[in-house]
């Protein structure tokens, strides 16, 4: 590899890493600018998710974190519309929301309705008659449901856009793993690689649930996690849903022409890459008890992949306190898909010095990092 000098390094290549080169290249052409990691690791959130967009339903207070994720869902129409002109590559999106039975509801529903009220989101309380004419493929017992003015979209679909887009803005695609970093006690001169050294001006760290092994060789104690995932898709006919479905500890997200996805298990057991039959049938099990034809319907594919999870499962982004050129976004957990469009701002904006307003919760000097 050539000891080139890069302006901008970013280890991962997820949703995350290539967001934020899309969005630093649009903004300043002239930077060079690499992404560094595996695009296709089968293990890696950005492919494994189930590209829902809700803010909403698992929420039952209005934090700084309910904030940033409801305003990233705000930017997600004008983010795809831009992303799919770049790239080329046609994404589904769908606003049409979320669906949460009663039946299924873990906490306090009335409680559920009054938050939803006073913060101002969107949403309707249907009848159980008025959800059998909506959406008839619930089963009778889901009772009454509140409908949630969210979305969903296919991140297997959104994710190859981001890689094209870079790469059609002039965005280097290395696809190689970091495996040490040249660095004195305040600056990272280079990431290296099987193929050789890459230096950077400015490094970003986003590398998903394996960032705090990248931190370790940067002597910093970054204090995350994998939480794994193991998930499914089955083939039904797309008419007879059109919602995303919030069920008994499980999920029905539907793709639309590619069938629904069921999620998903939250396994804090390291990176065991293991897909287990009964964790698979329990979740086709559950999905079932909500939206019955899903029992019958054919698996297309399960799979697993790991959600980066700090220790106060908030994102870790901005700016490094020990190393001057050094910069974080990871730690998206469960949401990093629908916080793609919001935090690729975020952290272009503190690079580049134009960020209004850092968000102290999600600083990486939490953490002393
Ligand atoms: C099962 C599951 C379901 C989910 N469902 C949803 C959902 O419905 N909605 C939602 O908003 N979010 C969801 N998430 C969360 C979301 O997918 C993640 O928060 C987000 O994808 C994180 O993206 P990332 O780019 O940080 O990490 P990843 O996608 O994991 O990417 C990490 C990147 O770092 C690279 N890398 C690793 N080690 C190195 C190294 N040594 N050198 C260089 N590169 C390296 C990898 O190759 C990869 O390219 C889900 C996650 C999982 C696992």
């Amino acid at each position: 590899m050539k000891q080139d000098l890069f302006d901008i390094v970013v280890i991962g290549a997820g949703v995350i890493g290539h967001s934020i080169a899309f969005r630093l290249k649009q903004s300043k052409p002239e930077l060079r600018l690499a992404v560094l990691g595996d695009p296709m690791s089968s293990l890696m959130a950005s492919r494994a998710a189930a590209g829902m967009l809700a803010p909403f339903c698992e929420c039952d207070k209005a934090d700084r974190f309910f904030g940033f994720c409801r305003e990233s869902l705000e930017k997600y129409p004008g983010f795809i519309e831009e992303l799919s002109s770049v790239s080329g590559v046609s994404i589904h999106l769908s606003m049409k929301g979320s669906l949460m039975p009663s039946s299924s509801f873990g906490g306090d529903w009335e409680e559920q309705i009054r938050f939803f009220r006073e913060e101002n989101i969107p949403h309707e309380i249907w009848s159980p008659d008025r959800r059998r004419e909506q959406a008839p493929a619930l089963a009778d017992s889901c009772g009454e449901v509140i409908w949630v003015g969210e979305g969903q979209v296919n991140n297997r679909e959104m994710h190859d856009a981001l890689v094209m887009a870079s790469q059609k803005l002039g965005v280097e695609i290395l696809e190689k793993n970091v495996t040490g970093f040249l660095h004195d006690s305040s600056t990272v001169e280079a990431a290296v690689t099987d193929a050789g050294e890459v230096r950077g001006r400015q490094f970003v760290l986003a590398s998903g649930s394996w960032s705090s092994q990248l931190g370790n060789i940067l002597d910093v104690s970054l204090p995350l996690k994998p939480i794994k995932g193991q998930m499914c898709r089955l083939k039904l006919e797309d008419d007879r849903l059109d919602y995303t479905v919030h069920g008994l500890l499980t999920y029905i997200a539907p793709w639309k022409g590619k069938g629904f996805v069921l999620g998903s298990t939250m396994e804090d057991r390291g990176f065991d890459p293991a897909i287990e039959d009964e964790a698979i049938r329990d979740l086709i099990h559950r999905a079932a008890q909500v939206v019955p034809c899903l029992e019958d319907a054919p698996l297309i594919e399960s799979w697993a992949g790991f959600r980066p999870a700090a220790e106060d499962l908030m994102p870790v982004m901005g700016k490094s306190s020990r190393y001057g050129n050094l910069f974080y976004s990871t730690g998206h957990y469960r949401n990093g898909i629908l916080q793609t469009p919001h935090q690729a701002d975020y952290t272009a904006e503190t690079i580049l010095e134009t960020l209004a307003d850092e968000i102290s919760e999600f600083s990486p000097q939490r953490y002393n990092l």
